[in-house]
């Protein structure tokens, strides 16, 4: 068992985080009630993925559920939490891996969903395939800002780890406007790279920070499929809802 406590970049509530070992799929626990962490569940993607069972919802679940992943934990691990958002921490998924170390080994793997075929989806500009074979992903964003510009990441599961230090970002264009909306209330520089015109206002941990961001997100979005995926993956200006549909769309093709 292992606390982790933060502040909600939404709310800006102060939010906190037990992992438990308990055998089983992932679930989150809100109160009395279970919020399965699957693709059933799926109750929201804009910002951050969010999910909710019986009027309970968990958002912003995705870091956590990477750096699952990255340990190697598809299932197992009830992740009991005091608010509906979980903390934002440092913007990466880098401080929930303390945490789950703490749990210890993971339970063996379940067997990897296998695709019959290949998979396409598009949304609002972006596109992801699945091409059956050995697991990868390649991630590529192109934003429209002098700072970012076209990035690109690509690297098997053993690589995944090096995305968890990756933190959120935003544009200073934004900013304000999600405030005026009541959102990134306790949102600061501490917590996510902003991007002003003429570059991060702090320095990046790496040139590429917000591709493999990007890529982090990814991962802990496909991690609701609850197991590997022997499929190649590409996505290109990506999204949350991007990437649940390619979730689904895996699931919908995977051999029985
Ligand atoms: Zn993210």
């Amino acid at each position: 068992m292992a606390t982790v406590t933060g502040r909600a970049i939404h709310s800006g509530l102060t939010s906190s985080v037990t992992l438990h070992r308990a055998s089983g799929p992932l679930r989150f626990q809100r109160g009395g009630t279970e919020v399965p962490a699957d693709l059933v569940h799926l109750s929201g993607a804009e910002r951050a993925t969010s999910l909710s069972a019986d009027g309970a919802s968990v958002h912003m679940v995705e870091h956590l559920l990477a750096a699952l992943r990255v340990a190697g934990y598809f299932e197992g691990v009830v992740i009991e939490a005091t608010c509906d958002e979980l903390p934002i921490l440092d913007g990466s998924a880098a401080p929930w891996s303390g945490a789950i170390a703490e749990l210890g080994p993971p339970p063996p793997a379940p067997a990897a969903l296998v695709p019959q075929r290949e998979v396409a989806v598009a949304l609002r500009g972006g596109l992801a395939r699945a091409t059956p074979g050995e697991e990868s992903l390649a991630y590529s964003v192109a934003f429209d800002h002098p700072a970012i510009g076209v990035q690109a990441w690509e690297g098997g599961p053993g690589a995944y780890g090096e995305l968890l230090n990756a933190r959120t970002f935003g544009f200073e264009r934004d900013w304000e406007a999600l405030k005026a909306r009541g959102l990134a209330l306790g949102a600061s520089e501490a917590h996510v790279i902003v991007f002003a015109m003429d570059g991060p206002t702090r320095p990046l941990r790496h040139p590429y920070e917000p591709v493999r961001h990007k890529a982090l997100d990814a991962v802990g979005d496909l991690a609701l499929l609850g197991r590997p995926v022997r499929a190649r993956l590409t996505i290109e200006r990506g999204s949350h809802a991007l990437h649940h549909e390619l979730a689904r769309a895996l699931a919908a093709v995977a051999a029985p």
